[in-house]
């Protein structure tokens, strides 16, 4: 009877060191949560949010230049360090940021002979589901014949009809005047999707593929992974990579150096080669927003073009279309039509 007793208290004691040992390991392997938009969970989730970013930025993006720091946005004020905190530049004013994109640089990438990699980026960097386009290259034809690529993400609408809609304030505007969605609270009602004119949001109908790296993310707003079932998702503008002095995928992936991203408080912007004046450059070259009259105010804008400052010629038209690579990566993935 001893024997057995000092047995089962070995026994226990074991078992006790094996779950202490787990919990602790546990502890320290789990990603701090994230809040769901409206909470907060300290500098230390932000840290490891953006570690885990640049990670699968790295991993994902690899093929494209090495990340170019917009050194401009960097160098004054520097930048806040958590997603609930905005970003701030000189003087403490809160970051607005903003894309420019010109399309005298934009070719469709049909010199590169590959998909529009500003589109393929954006993919793999948020590990999007097909068929889902975050920033979409559209051909449309010119007036005067041939065509121009028009790369086209979320607006970022500063009267944005897919807020003014949504009945549980899932999609919000942020201080820094970007529109997220919190998939945590979507509820797939997609009155937000008939809201929007410029048709920049997607919608998940059915389990998305979810590749391992995707599993180790700590969901937020900011960078929308892993995807949901039954929620809505588009183009996040990417602050949590501007924050950490990072340009978006689309813009380190775009081999013409074709877009912009900046802040319109200290009126500068780079494409990660030039850093430009945004007020200058906008006026410069009668820049224009898709869609004035709508009223929709987008923080995207654009100066028009057709690939000629890259020797395009408008009259070779297509383009090759985006491709996913889950459905090679993840077992049992699955896609689904709009
Ligand atoms: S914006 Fe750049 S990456 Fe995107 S299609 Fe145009 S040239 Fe290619
Ligand atoms: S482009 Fe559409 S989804 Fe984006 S902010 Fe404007 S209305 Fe909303
Ligand atoms: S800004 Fe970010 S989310 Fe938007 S298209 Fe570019 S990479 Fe995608």
């Amino acid at each position: 009877m001893v024997p057995l007793l000092l047995a089962l208290a070995a026994a226990a004691i074991v078992i006790g060191v094996v779950v202490h040992v787990g919990h602790t390991l546990a502890d320290e392997l789990r990603p701090p949560r994230a809040p769901n938009g409206a909470g907060t969970d300290g500098i230390g989730a932000a840290a490891e949010r953006r570690r885990f970013l640049r990670l699968i930025g790295i991993s994902a993006v690899g093929a494209v230049p090495a990340t170019i720091l917009p050194v401009a946005l960097r160098t004054h004020g520097d930048v806040a360090a958590t997603a609930e905190e905005p970003a701030r530049g000189p003087g403490g004013r809160v970051r607005q940021w903003t894309m420019i994109i010109d399309l005298r640089f934009c070719d469709g990438c049909q010199s590169q002979g590959t998909p529009p990699r500003c589109t393929t980026a954006c993919i793999e960097g948020h590990l999007a589901p097909e068929p889902m386009e975050w920033i979409q290259v559209f051909e449309q034809e010119l007036p005067g014949g041939g065509t121009q690529f028009i790369p086209t993400p979320c607006l970022q609408c500063q009267n944005p009809p897919c807020v003014n809609v949504c009945p549980v304030g899932a999609t919000f505007s942020t201080p820094e005047g970007v529109v997220l969605i919190d998939q945590e609270r979507c509820i797939g009602c997609r009155i937000c999707m008939a809201a929007c004119p410029y048709d920049r949001r997607f919608f998940n109908w059915s389990d998305p593929p979810v590749p391992p790296e995707a599993l180790l993310a700590d969901y937020s707003p900011d960078h929308q992974v892993p995807a949901t079932r039954g929620t809505v998702m588009k183009c996040d503008m990417c602050p949590d990579l501007a924050r950490a002095g990072t340009l978006p995928y689309c813009i380190q992936a775009c081999p013409n150096d074709a877009i912009y991203y900046g802040d319109l408080e200290e009126d500068i912007a780079t494409n990660g080669r030039s850093v430009v004046a945004v007020s200058k450059f906008l006026t410069d070259n009668q820049a224009y927003q898709l869609k004035e009259h709508l009223g929709t105010k987008p923080r995207v804008y654009y100066v028009a073009g057709h690939g000629q400052a890259v020797g395009r010629d408008p009259y070779t038209t297509g383009r090759l279309p985006t491709e996913w690579p889950w459905l090679r990566r993840v077992e049992g993935a699955r896609v689904w039509n709009r």
